[in-house]
């Protein structure tokens, strides 16, 4: 068999997919610059893990055994952490997976998901991996929900909406009525609360009466856990047990289950470092509103997107120029060449000298632009 005849078995829509736009990995960067680097595009933790957790990993004895399939241990302190009973929580290789799974639940060949973009991109990304068909209801300018838009996007196709809230790259929360709203239409909500430990609150609440509710979280944002992938889903205990037979057995590895039992027993530690970056956040906010040019949304997450005015013209936009220079500075932000965000940066909340350091490299490149 040649080559091209194979590629004509792949599944319909994969060849010519687009894959997930990662950020890029910060040695490679580092090499290249040859200054350290002030990483403000990934959302990641600048307080690193816990000191318990390293600890418990540095001592760790069981590397050469398989995990637990169930998750005992993990799912018993996500339960003492969260208020659920552990019959109603799954553990994921990063909420990245439990996305995966819940829309291998539920999506067949061409079943449509709803999107709110600007949104998280490993949306659209899993829904093509997983065959379905996306259907993008745009948010208003604001970035509210268009509520009306969504119901008029349902077809008898429809299975499913994500909806993140703190909404990455936007930083807004979804109203606990939006969510109500979302569940009586009749579909499966998957509300995405990354970033819930930096906000101010959550509708895990509404699991009892709405069995078609999908939360998931994370330990990659708060607890500085992002490159152990550990994430969690909360849901109707049935669908648990689902998730938790149909899931790969070991997707949540040793390292990352312990690492994230010792982060819960670390709690105040971490917590601690939540509040000061959410102080930050307010600080970068504040910041960046203090330029004429720069229009910062207001955040519940560890990030801030900002607006940025055109200053020259042509074909590339003052944000993306801006990325550059603060990138040739060593300083990483994230730019979106998508529509409706192509004027803007998201800057992650960092250390305070990074604040500062961005802030002043702001207005040099702006200067030079
Ligand atoms: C970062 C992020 C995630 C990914 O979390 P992992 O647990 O690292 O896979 C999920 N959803 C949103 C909205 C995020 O911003």
């Amino acid at each position: 068999m040649d080559i091209d005849s194979v590629e004509r078995l792949i599944r319909p829509g994969l060849t010519g997919m687009r894959g997930y736009d990662p950020v890029e990995p910060i040695d490679v960067l580092q090499r290249e610059l040859g200054r350290r680097i002030v990483k403000l595009d990934g959302n990641e933790n600048p307080y690193l893990s816990s000191p318990r957790a390293r600890e418990v990993l540095a001592q760790f004895p069981y590397y050469h055994i398989y995990p637990d399939p169930l998750q005992r241990s993990l799912r018993e302190s996500l339960s003492a952490y969260t208020g659920f009973a552990r019959q109603n929580i799954v553990s994921g290789n990063g909420s990245d997976e439990l996305i995966d799974l819940v829309l291998r639940l539920f999506i067949n060949e061409g079943d449509e998901v709803l999107n709110a973009p600007p949104t998280f991109g490993m949306y659209p990304f899993l829904v093509t991996v997983a065959g379905g068909r996306l259907v993008d209801v745009p948010r208003s300018s604001g970035f509210s929900l268009d509520m009306e838009g969504l119901r008029a996007g349902i077809s008898p196709r429809t299975r499913l909406m994500f909806i993140a809230s703190p909404n990455n790259p936007t930083g807004d929360v979804v109203s606990r009525e939006q969510v109500c709203q979302l569940l009586d239409m009749g579909i499966i909500v998957v509300v995405d609360e990354a970033y819930f430990e930096f906000a101010t609150g959550t509708v895990a609440g509404l699991i009892p009466d709405n069995p078609n509710l999908f939360i998931l979280r994370t330990f990659s944002k708060w607890a500085g856990l992002a490159g152990l992938r550990v994430g969690y889903c909360l849901c109707h205990e049935r669908l648990a047990s689902l998730l938790l037979t149909v899931k790969q057995p070991y997707n949540v590895n040793v390292a990352g289950e312990a690492a994230a039992i010792a982060s819960l027993q670390d709690i105040d530690h971490l917590r601690h470092n939540v509040e000061k970056l959410k102080r930050e956040r307010e600080r970068l906010t504040a910041g960046l509103a203090r330029f004429p040019y720069l229009q910062p949304y207001p955040s519940e997450a560890n990030f801030v997107l900002c607006r940025v005015d055109e200053k020259a013209g042509g074909e590339v936009t003052t944000a993306r120029k801006l990325r550059d220079g603060l990138r040739a500075r060593g300083i990483l932000v994230r730019f979106y060449d998508s529509e409706g965000l192509r004027d803007c940066l998201r800057i992650s909340a960092g250390l305070p000298e990074d604040t500062d350091c961005l802030l002043e490299a702001i207005g040099e490149v702006w200067n030079g632009l």
